[in-house]
């Protein structure tokens, strides 16, 4: 370990972290050799979202989060990818959502698709499953030219049907694409069907695994606490989503605007926990389910300079939280760490780290970092 000090974050909070020493850098697996962050000597730090891969194995005897992409929204853009993260249990991995790109950024990181054991879904924005399919259809069968493709089946955890849609917001009409709201089951389901002219070649020509094989879809059960599309996120206590020899996921519901249901999900392992907001406005019960978290990956915008009106402010706060206001929410969690990810910012792409650093700071003691493509922290 004595290797990975010479990263050890700098942030305020860093010192209260007696037992486990979190990291963090923008490298390769080079990183999990003991030199997070820290290029060797004479050599220069590869800058996010461009790290090589690596053959190294993935790490064993802790906790490691990767971010993926950070990326809020929609949008593509050039300077960010689209939110997804991984954890790395030893040597087992476990993806947070599949943004634009989560595919090619699991690989850029080093991560190999024959070590995902699971992938998890807050909710199922397109910003949040662009790239979920891919996994399958893509990395399920025929091997890269590093002979690896996934074992399979991999397990998924995500929402199960909505049961109806919200009205249009500022009231009037919109369509609607059939079947109106389907959980994760039937999209997948429907995934397969779509995409069946390539698979049903692909079988006949080279013999390729059936997709449909390659994963084990589990739709979360939600607790009766009375919630619903109409009254998505009512006071929840932290309920079980999986557990195995590695893991422990606890997840609850959070208020994202008309999404329903929307998940926070908590990582409990041997070596430290991790705790992502998901897609969220402000609520206790995230609050909740962080509580003492090693780190909390948490969702911001930033609206400064965007000016907009008061009534679609108050939208968009009904999904999200501003970044000025995520320190108290850290705080109130006794998070150890706080990072950003699934950053949106109205006005600059991209975004000023430092500016967006400073208000994440306000009202929370502990360290900060505004989360980039591919940074990674170790707990150890
Ligand atoms: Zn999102
Ligand atoms: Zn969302």
């Amino acid at each position: 370990m004595g290797l990975i000090n010479c990263c050890s974050d700098a942030g305020a909070g860093a010192g209260r972290l007696a037992r486990r020493s979190v990291l963090s850098g923008v490298g390769g697996l080079a990183a999990l050799a003991g030199i997070a962050g820290c290029a060797p000597s004479g050599t220069t730090p590869a800058p996010a979202g461009t790290t090589a891969p690596s053959a190294q194995p993935p790490p064993r005897g802790k906790l490691e989060l990767v971010l993926l992409g950070t990326q809020a929204g929609p949008p593509i853009e050039a300077d960010r990818t689209g939110i997804a993260s991984a954890l790395i249990v030893d040597g087992r991995t476990y993806v947070i959502d599949c943004g634009r790109s989560a595919a090619t950024q699991y690989l850029r990181a080093g991560l190999t698709l024959r070590s995902l054991s699971a992938i998890f879904l807050t909710h199922l924005h397109a910003d949040h499953i662009a790239d979920y399919y891919n996994f399958f259809m893509l990395g399920g069968h025929i091997p890269n030219t590093h002979k690896d493709s996934l074992a399979g089946p991999i397990a998924v955890y995500g929402p199960g049907p909505a049961g109806g849609l919200p009205a249009a917001f500022g009231g009037g009409q919109a369509p609607t694409v059939a079947p109106p709201a389907p959980g994760t089951a039937e999209m997948t389901e429907k995934a397969h069907e779509a995409y069946a002219y390539s698979t049903n070649i692909f079988m006949r020509d080279m013999s390729i695994r059936d997709p449909r094989t390659l994963s084990q879809v589990h739709e979360i059960a939600l607790p009766e606490v009375g919630a619903s599309y109409a009254t998505t996120a009512p006071p929840t206590q932290p309920f079980p989503v999986m557990r195995d020899d590695r893991v422990q996921v606890t997840a609850t519901l959070v208020p994202h605007g008309p999404v329903f249901p929307a998940f926070a999900f908590r990582f409990d392992t041997a070596y430290g926990s991790v705790t992502f907001s998901g897609d969220t406005a402000k609520t206790d019960n995230l609050i909740t389910l962080a509580r003492g978290t090693d780190i909390l990956v948490h969702e911001a915008i930033s609206v400064e300079g965007a000016n907009p009106n008061p009534a679609v402010l108050d939208h968009m706060l009904q999904s999200h939280v501003l970044v000025q206001e995520l320190g108290p929410i850290a705080q109130k969690a006794q998070a150890k760490k706080l990072v950003l990810s699934h950053i949106g910012d109205l006005v600059e792409s991209p975004i000023n780290i430092d500016k967006w650093t400073n208000w994440a700071r306000q009202g929370y003691d502990g360290p900060v970092t505004v989360g980039q493509d591919l940074q990674r922290f170790v707990i150890a």
